[in-house]
Order: C-alpha cells, then structure tokens, then sequence
C-alpha cells in the first residue's frame, strides 16, 4: 500500500475573468503582479475549468458543490439548507429550508429590509418567535439568529416544497409579497401548502414583534423596529453523503462565506473559523494560509476560499480586484514556504469568474494549476486564464476535480480488476 498525499483546494472567489481595455487586454489576473501563482504553475499542470459546465454561470454554492464533487444538476434544490446548516439548525432531509431577514414594516410597505441593519436583541426576538410559533398545523417551524439582521428558518413535516416564490421583495419602500407556488411547480399542491404555510409564519411573526420589548425599546431610541421576518432564498434539504464517507479524507473547510460554509457544515468537514478572515478586502491572508497549513497537520484534505476577489468584480472595480489577487498570491507564498508538496497536492482555481465589466458571475471558464505531489509539470510558465489555456489540464469540469485530487495522492479506487 502506497503512502497516501494530502490535498488542498484552494480558490480565490470569483477570481476569473475578462480582457479589460483599462488593463491593456489583460485580466486582473493577468495583470497583477502574483510571483507565487507564478510558481505553482511552472512546476504543475494548468488548464480551465467550466465550474458546472461551459457557459453555465455558476453561484458559490453550486460551484463548490461540484468542486467537491456532488452534482449540482443532481443535488441542489437551493440555498436554504446550506444557510439553515451555517446557522446551526440541524437541517433533515425533506426540510424546507429559507434564509430569513428581519426587516421593518409598515403595513405591508417594508420601511427597511434590514431593520435599521439591526446588532443586537435579535437572540431575543428569535426565541419569542420559537415560541410563538414552533409549529402550524402538523408541521414544526425551527427559526434560529444569524449575524445581524440575517436568520434562517426551516420547516419540518410531510408534503412541503421548495418551489415557491420568496417574501422579501429583495428592496425597500416596496409592499413585501406572499408566497405562491412556482407556475411549472412539479408538485402544484405541496407547493401551495407550503406558500401558505410561509405566509402564515410571516403573519404571526410580524404579531410576535410588533410589540415586544426588544422593539418597544428600539423605538424608544429613535430606532427602526425589527417587526417582522421575510423569508427567501427556499430550498429542500437532500441527502448528500459525507465527504469524508466518500473519499475517505478527513476533511477541514477555511472559508469567509456563510453560505459555504454552511456546505462544508452539511457535508460534515470539520468547518474552521479564523476570526482575521473577514470576507472583505481587509481580509488576513496569511492568517487564513497559516490555518490551512495547520489543519494539514490533522486532515487529509482542506478546502479553502478568500473571498475578496469575488467582492471586487461585483463592485466593477479592477484594482480592488487585483489587490485581492494579490492576497490569494501571498496566501499561497506563505504555503509554498510552509507545506511539503512533495506529499501534497494543491489545485489553485476560481469558484467561477466575476468580470468586472459584468459585475457579476458570468459563464467563463477559470484557470486552474495542479501542483505538487504526483503532478506532471507541463510548459505553462505563468498562471492566468491565457497562459493555462495552453496546459496539459487542458478543459476539465469541477466534478472533474477531486477524482483529480485523489488521483494525484494516492487515495482514488481502481476502476476494474
Ligand atoms: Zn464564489
Ligand atoms: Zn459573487
């Protein structure tokens, strides 16, 4: 029996993306000036990777999905469970699961779908409003606080359905809407139980707070009450199979995003929090690349994601973008000086490209560089979304990946005899 590697996966959010005429041609990979990216890929194997599939812009959630290998075509009916899982509800299958915002109301007119981006008394409001309404009818309501005005709610029973439309209208100074099954909704009538049901939870949470003491003393201070919560972003809770079950990797995630985080939580790796990962452009990057390689010490496989270029190609602002490039190349300096790649394997890649042009998720492929352990250098000299076209890689998928991984370390299965 050979010595079995240890992988990583490491990804700079939304880091692909176009050729800007304010950079020459380049993209802001191209452009910034990223030495150790540089090395990873004159010592690896390069190549693109359609996220999902060519052309299919592709969310965190799926995107990491099928990194880690699980159809999302197969398994995601979406966001909630993972948001509901990040917050700490123990999300079964066949929940119906939202995120949740607690947001002022006046009326039906929402006055601020962030109730005044409310800090505090929201532990207080959720546990009035767990038991206020721990269940309609049959069916049990599991409500539970996020940061700031962010919560998660999940309904548990027989007959429920994701394919509904959302409360929160996703905007201020707007009527807030009730939900309605989905018009091509595959169950039309599970559907409509769950829409009511949702309303229902919406009405009475709006009873709860209108008047409870957490708000009476918002308004007292001049601030907006948080008087009712709007759900959205629905999803049904499938059974996925533990990665560890799977690949037989004891598994650690490092990441910044709630919402990935709340994947790696349902996939039960051991989901490591670094308190100076901030998500934003002030992020530590070395904190985060000195986690990663401490996790190495006790897992098999760590999957990690700085988010900072993600938030730059949404603001539409190149330098921002590249400066957070520039992040996720120190972090993998710091790695390149701290792990022992001849029994690691690293892929360095993007979730799915953010252009700044585009401001959002667009359907591009992202370069990918495998390096280290079992790697086959090819000739590609500098990491970008040009020079990887030209490696040995060539064009893979992101299900592609950790049958890649587990190759190159030595803990994939023989397929026949
Ligand atoms: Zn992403
Ligand atoms: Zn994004």
């Amino acid at each position: 029996m050979s010595h079995i590697g240890k992988g990583i996966v490491f990804i700079g959010d939304g880091m692909g993306g176009r050729p800007l005429p304010e950079l020459d041609g380049k993209t802001t990979i191209e452009a910034q000036d990223t030495p150790a990216l540089d090395a990873l890929a004159r010592g690896g194997e390069c190549g693109l990777m359609d996220p999902i599939s060519p052309g299919q812009a592709a969310g965190s959630d799926t995107a990491h999905m099928a990194i880690l290998g699980y159809d999302p075509f197969k398994y995601y009916r979406g966001r909630g469970p993972f948001e509901a899982r990040g917050v700490g509800i123990d999300v079964r299958p066949g929940d119906v699961a939202f995120r949740c915002n607690f947001a002022t109301v006046d009326g039906r007119k929402v006055l601020d779908r962030r109730a005044g981006r409310i800090e505090s008394g929201t532990d207080e409001l959720a546990a009035a409003i767990s038991e206020g309404v721990s269940h309609i009818g049959e069916v049990q309501c599991i409500f539970a606080p996020s940061v700031a005005h962010r919560a998660a709610l999940v309904l548990r029973g027989e007959g429920l359905s994701h394919e509904i439309t959302p409360v929160d209208p996703h905007e201020s100074g707007v009527d807030y809407w009730d939900a309605k099954p989905l018009p091509d909704a595959e169950d039309p009538e599970a559907a409509q139980t769950t829409a009511d049901l949702v309303n229902e939870f919406v009405r009475r949470s709006h009873e709860i707070l209108e008047n409870h003491p957490v708000n009476q003393a918002r308004r007292e201070a001049g601030k907006l009450p948080a008087n009712i919560v709007l759900p959205r972003g629905v999803g049904t809770a499938v059974h996925l199979q533990p990665i560890e079950e799977r690949y037989g990797l004891h598994s650690a995630m490092i990441v910044e995003v709630d919402l990935v985080r709340g994947l790696g939580h349902y996939l039960k790796m051991d989901v490591i929090r670094v308190p100076e990962a901030t998500g934003g452009y002030d992020t530590d990057e070395i904190a985060m690349a000195t986690a990663v390689a401490a996790a190495l010490e006790d897992h098999d496989f760590v999957l990690a994601n700085i988010k900072a270029p993600d938030v730059g190609g949404h603001d539409g602002d190149y330098q921002m973008k590249m400066e957070a490039i520039g992040k996720v190349d120190r972090a993998i300096g710091y790695l390149l000086d701290h792990v022992d790649f001849a029994a690691t394997t690293i892929l360095l890649t993007a979730d799915h490209s953010t252009p700044c042009a585009v401001g959002d998720h667009s359907g591009d492929p992202v370069p990918v560089v495998f390096h280290g352990m079992g790697v086959r250098p090819d000739d590609v000299q500098s990491y970008g979304e040009r020079p990887c076209a030209k490696g040995s890689i060539e064009r893979i998928r992101g299900m592609d990946v950790m049958p890649l991984i587990t190759s190159y370390i030595g803990a994939g299965k023989k397929f026949g005899a």
